[in-house]
């Protein structure tokens, strides 16, 4: 039974889909006429609630853009996104802003945090944004779990960026959102704070039940997934399930094989 607290709607409280997120045919181009680039091209994928999903290609191959779409950060020219059983494409602006906050979290490579604010007030944005109540045992409880117990006070530039990123990690979590979509967040960062991350993001999937989307080039950090999602030139290029690194690389060296150069 999930709980549903007092104040939380209805949509927060119901029993979560078994999909957790489902593209049907989803393409995006960008530019027009000679100089248009399809990012997206036709991409159909089903991830199911409580996984850990990595996505690889190469550089251009249209990673980020799927993320985007998906998470409702951009719109799709064409097919169908439905995030917990709930179609986020075909709404109006405000409907999908409501949606993103609500039921998606999203960790940027450079964090994207507010120089201004404290870990505490970075933390609690989504839920100040979303006219939530904030209860502060539960962001000293999400701090903590992500080693920020003692930096509630601090701002972003007396933070390392292990420690920017993990404040990312718990503004992504503390709305409790369906999917937490990550673009490269272990990007910046050196080889313990990135494991730190990836531990958490995993932590996030395996513990408590979400379900985690992260683009990477990196396959040590794909290793930490249930699966990858190898992407080229838009379209999805395969899939493969418990990776190692070694595979990863392997899988990913064919694939840069079989998409020539300047095509
Ligand atoms: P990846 O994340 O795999 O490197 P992207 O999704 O960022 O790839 O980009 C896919 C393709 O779409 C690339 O050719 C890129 O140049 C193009 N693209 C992405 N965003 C835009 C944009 N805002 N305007 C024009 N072209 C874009
Ligand atoms: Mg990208």
């Amino acid at each position: 039974m999930t709980m549903v607290r007092a104040g939380s709607r209805r949509t927060r409280g119901a029993e979560p889909a078994a999909q957790a997120l489902r593209l049907v045919k989803v393409s995006r181009t960008y530019g027009a006429a000679e100089n248009a680039v399809r990012a997206l091209d036709g991409v159909s994928l089903t991830l199911e609630r409580g996984t850990f999903t990595a996505v690889m290609g190469p550089s251009g191959s249209g990673k980020s853009t799927l993320l985007r779409c998906a998470a409702g950060l951009d719109r799709p020219d064409s097919g169908i996104v439905t995030v917990d059983g709930a179609e986020l494409t075909g709404g109006g602006e405000a409907a999908l802003t409501r949606f993103r906050r609500e039921r998606i979290g999203f960790v940027f490579q450079q964090y994207n945090l507010l120089e201004t604010l404290t870990v505490a007030q970075n933390t609690v944005l989504p839920l100040r944004l979303a006219g939530r109540r904030v209860d502060r045992a539960r962001v000293l409880q999400v701090l903590t779990a992500v080693g920020l117990g003692d930096r509630l006070g601090h701002r972003p530039d007396q933070l390392s960026g292990g420690q920017c990123q993990r404040v990312a990690i718990a503004r992504a979590l503390v709305a409790e959102p369906r999917v937490v979509f990550a673009d490269e967040p272990t990007g910046a960062l050196d080889t313990r704070s990135a494991r730190d991350v990836l531990r958490l993001l995993q932590e996030a999937v395996r513990v408590h039940g979400r379900t985690v989307v992260m683009v990477t080039h990196d396959p040590v950090a794909a290793s930490w997934a249930d699966s990858v999602l190898f992407l080229a030139d838009g379209r999805l290029a395969g899939r493969l399930h418990a990776p190692t690194a070694d595979a990863v690389a392997e899988r990913l060296a064919h694939l840069a094989d079989a998409v020539p150069a300047g095509v």
